[in-house]
């Protein structure tokens, strides 16, 4: 099975398929985390990456495209009953490349979730989060409040704030979110693919609704 998780930034795009990878015993691929690892490796990719990442574009096509398919198209083996994609494609060149590269393999996308919360909520989620240091848990300032002000209940150690998560880059992420990701909303209708689901509800009903749509695939 291949998902496909559509959304803007804060959408709770993460959140939902760290879930749903676990429950449905998926291969969670992030594009946004597999980046961070390059940076943090600092690998050449992980340097061209940085400036874009860092002002809220997006990666060329190519890089990005590169990164992916071999990762995909490798996935679904003896310990996974197939993917989650969280971050790609972003574009309608990446979707067709996508498209492409699982057609060579014998396989499509099965449907892709696409998560739609008010603009005006996603500022406030992003800008709040954080994340432990070193156990990678997610915590929010307000939604998701740790026992210790700025420690992960986990392992006590600090959390951080995404060097992409302040305001001004914030708003640069939603406005590419607009426009250039949203058209993929019409693409995969287009193929009778997309399901949209409501992002502005508690992650609990946001989850089931999730697992419905995955339940009712024939796959
Ligand atoms: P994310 O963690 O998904 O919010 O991604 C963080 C950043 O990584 C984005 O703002 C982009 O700069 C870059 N990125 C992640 N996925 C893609 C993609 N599919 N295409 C281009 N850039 C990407």
């Amino acid at each position: 099975m291949i998902l496909v998780f559509l959304g803007p930034p804060g959408a709770g795009k993460g959140t939902q398929c760290k879930i749903l990878a676990d429950k449905y015993k998926l291969k969670h691929l992030s594009s946004g985390d597999m980046l961070r690892r390059e940076r943090q490796e600092e690998t050449e990719l992980g340097q061209k990456a940085q400036e874009y990442m860092d002002s809220g574009q997006l990666v060329p096509d190519d890089l990005i495209v590169a990164m992916m398919s071999k990762e995909i198209t490798g996935a679904g083996g003896d310990s996974s009953a197939g993917v989650i994609l969280d971050g790609f494609p972003r574009t309608i060149n990446q979707a067709q490349e996508l498209d492409k590269a699982l057609e060579a393999a014998g396989k499509n996308v099965d449907a892709v979730l696409n998560l739609e919360v008010d603009d005006g909520m996603l500022e406030n989620r992003i800008t709040g989060r954080r994340s432990c240091s070193v156990c990678g848990a997610a915590y929010h300032i307000m939604f998701n409040k740790p026992k210790k002000d700025g420690l992960c209940d986990k392992d006590g150690a600090e959390l951080v704030q995404r060097s992409d998560d302040t305001a001004e880059v914030v708003r640069n992420r939603i406005r590419t979110y607009h426009e250039q990701t949203a058209p993929l909303i019409s693409y995969y209708q287009e193929k009778g693919k997309n399901r949209t689901i409501d992002g502005n509800q508690a992650i609990d009903d946001v989850t089931d609704a999730m697992c419905k749509e995955i339940d009712g695939l024939s796959c």
